[in-house]
């Protein structure tokens, strides 16, 4: 079946924990801002029609050279706010989003072409997760050892996530009602009763958080130039 889908790329942030003064989806990552790796690949992917991306209150982002992207909008305080205006300006056709957080500039276009193929009739959503391989434990603000975890069934989610949009907006509608700030937008939908599926993410595709997740960035852009 043919979709009509729309990309939002969330890059409001203020992503203070890699140590910068500048939000760090607008670091030079193989010498562009990190927000233009994820734009890049939309762009690439015949799969995406638009983009729409939320960005920093006063903020002057030249976007030109993605004609893929309808609209800026500005974001809010929360992810989830964020996430709602973007979806405040989705074109009129679409019928599937997929959203995409910026600070994520290692997407790679197969990733994208298995979350479509995954949202079939069993479920009205698609995440990337990797199952968990450490060992995990609760720890108390003291640093003590509280509880062991048993990482059977743990998966760590990634972005993008795509969701039929009617589902979507119903989800954030829900959410909103009841008072629930979430920071991944599938839990909108699991709260809200809907199914989600899990794919097998792309260890590569990390989020850049601290600065040491920008120089493995850098390192792998530089071993794998294709990604550029
Ligand atoms: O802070 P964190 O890394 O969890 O943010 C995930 C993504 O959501 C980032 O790409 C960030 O720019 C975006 N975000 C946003 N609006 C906010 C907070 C985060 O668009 N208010």
């Amino acid at each position: 079946m043919s979709r009509i889908v729309t990309a939002v790329v969330l890059a409001a942030g203020s992503g203070e924990r890699v140590g910068s003064d500048i939000p760090k989806q607008f670091l030079p990552l193989g010498g562009k801002p990190m927000l233009h790796r994820s734009l890049a690949v939309l762009e690439a992917a015949d799969d995406i029609r638009d983009v729409v991306v939320a960005l920093p209150p006063d903020d002057g982002s030249d976007l030109s050279e993605f004609p893929k992207v309808v609209s800026q909008v500005t974001g809010g305080k929360t992810r989830q706010a964020s996430l709602q205006s973007a979806l405040g300006k989705l074109p009129e056709s679409t019928d599937t989003v997929m959203v995409h957080d910026a600070a994520r500039p290692l997407l790679d276009r197969a990733l994208i072409g298995k979350l479509l193929v995954a949202l079939d009739e069993t479920c009205e959503g698609v995440i990337p997760a990797i199952p968990v391989e450490d060992t995990i434990k609760r720890v108390s603000d003291g640093l003590l050892v509280e509880q062991e975890v048993d990482r059977q069934g743990i998966w760590r989610v990634q972005t993008p996530q795509i969701f039929r949009r009617a589902v979507l907006e119903d989800s954030l509608a829900k959410a909103l009602a009841s008072g629930l700030e979430s920071t991944d937008c599938s839990q909108m939908l699991t709260s809200a009763g809907y199914r989600v599926r899990v794919v097998e993410g792309d260890t590569l595709n990390f989020k850049v958080t601290r600065a040491a997740d920008l120089w493995l960035a850098e390192q792998i852009l530089a071993a794998r130039p294709e990604v550029d």
